[in-house]
């Protein structure tokens, strides 16, 4: 399947490249040409045998083509929770509304669940998410059939899940389709013993791969593990040896200059995640703080239930506007930088090192944006027109492998929205009679 993508603007995300007007074109799930009009004619001297014929030529009608949104923080299948509990305090969020109804869910239910967050991150532009959650088998199933890019991490705890599984998972989903892959992690410090977490880092050394988690979501939890062990959780964590290969914290809102200093060391990523950290009044991460290190910030929307929505325009404009209310400083992490970490920061911390820009022979994960809308006008600058007025209406194609799983309204991810939204109906309906 060949696609040319054609009278379109350009965004790479390449380093230090502005925007062009140009073409990008696709075989299969792979993109074969990324480049200025006047490189076309360049590119048909250099292949005279291929007088390339395209099975589709889309007219981008000075569309902009970029890097679809790496979601870097989620937990999919929590649709089913959102908007059921709002408004409440964190723990009696968390443990009178959350757990239980995450005590019924099956591994079907997850698949559906999972299928109806992917047609809000395609419409939104997300080409891959980085999910943590309770059947990771289900979660995959759904992805790979839905066509959704999906790295999944270890949420191993007390409660749930096992390091056996997550050892399972790591060896039987990396390479069992194009679509998806799996990091070892667990759930939180919190969440697991000191026992647990340390079969966790044996893990992660008898594999020699990073280790992702929850660090430093809430001023509580860091407290009570430096209560429980003298040690803040970054700290803590790494004095059992978990990130001698690297890996990540999603939130890190509540850290000090040491956790800063082990992050930058063992070449961590910090996964931000600002709506969430907003709703549920956890904090301002300081990532104005972190980028000033050189250690680099991904960004994710985490789960509907603490959104609620998964939108990366939403965490984009938050991210900045947060760091500016932080820093009382207008200029800082400006939107050049957000988009970066919604994009390449997220596809490295992910391991998905071929799905972060635009450029020949990378992976065809690639959105258009439509221009042609109010909130996009008049031109002035295109990067901070997505960053500070952008939203999902905005997208206007979503393609993923080279398949193109979203355009102009229609969801292509092989079940139709009505089944979808009758399957979580049923779903809910099921769970209510249960509690
Ligand atoms: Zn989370």
């Amino acid at each position: 399947m060949r696609i040319r993508f054609y009278n379109a603007r350009v965004l790479t995300m390449r380093d230090g490249e502005d925007i062009f007007e140009g073409e990008v074109w696709t075989q299969d799930d792979k993109i074969i040409f990324c480049g200025k009009k006047s490189q076309v004619d360049e590119y048909y001297k250099e292949n005279p045998q291929s007088k390339l014929s395209f099975d589709r030529e889309i007219d981008c009608k000075k569309n902009l083509l970029m890097p679809g949104f790496k979601n870097a923080h989620t937990h999919s299948a929590m649709t089913l929770l959102r908007s059921r509990a709002d408004d409440l305090p964190l723990q009696d969020w968390l443990n009178e509304q959350i757990f239980p109804v995450e005590a019924k869910l099956t591994a079907e239910d997850i698949y559906y669940l999972t299928q109806l967050a992917i047609l809000e991150y395609i419409e939104g532009g997300i080409t891959s998410i980085f999910d943590m959650y309770l059947t990771p088998m289900s979660i995959a199933d759904a992805c790979r059939d839905a066509g959704m890019r999906c790295v999944q991490v270890g949420a191993v705890n007390n409660f749930s899940q096992s390091v056996e599984l997550v050892e399972e998972c790591y060896n039987t989903l990396n390479g069992r389709d194009s679509y998806n892959s799996y990091i070892l992690g667990f759930h939180a410090e919190y969440t697991c013993s000191k026992e647990l977490l340390e079969k966790i880092a044996e893990l992660a050394h008898k594999y020699k791969a990073p280790v992702f988690t929850h660090i430093s979501e809430t001023a509580k939890e860091t407290a009570e593990c430096k209560e429980r062990y003298g040690l803040t959780p970054t700290q803590f964590l790494d004095s059992l040896h978990m990130f001698d290969y690297g890996g990540g914290g999603y939130h890190l809102v509540h850290t000090d200059e040491k956790d800063m200093e082990i992050l930058k060391k063992r070449g961590m990523y910090v996964v931000t995640n600002p709506g969430s950290n907003t709703k549920l009044a956890s904090g301002i991460a300081p990532i104005n703080e972190y980028l000033k290190r050189g250690i680099p910030v991904a960004l994710g929307t985490d789960g509907p239930a603490s959104n609620n929505c998964l939108s990366m325009f939403r965490e984009m404009f938050l991210a900045t506007g947060l760091a500016k209310l932080r820093e009382n400083d207008a200029s800082c992490v400006d939107a050049m930088e957000v988009l970066k970490m919604a994009t390449v920061n997220g596809a490295h911390a992910m391991g998905l090192n071929n799905c972060d820009m635009l450029s020949e022979g990378k992976t065809a994960d690639i959105i258009m944006i439509d221009l042609n809308k109010p909130n996009m006008r008049p031109i002035n600058n295109i990067c901070k027109n997505i960053v500070y007025s952008g939203d999902p209406s905005n997208v206007k194609m979503t393609m993923i492998g080279g398949i193109i799983r979203y355009e102009d309204g229609n969801y292509n991810i092989g079940i139709g929205t009505d089944e979808l939204y009758k399957k979580v109906e049923e779903i809910k309906a099921r769970i209510d009679k249960e509690l």
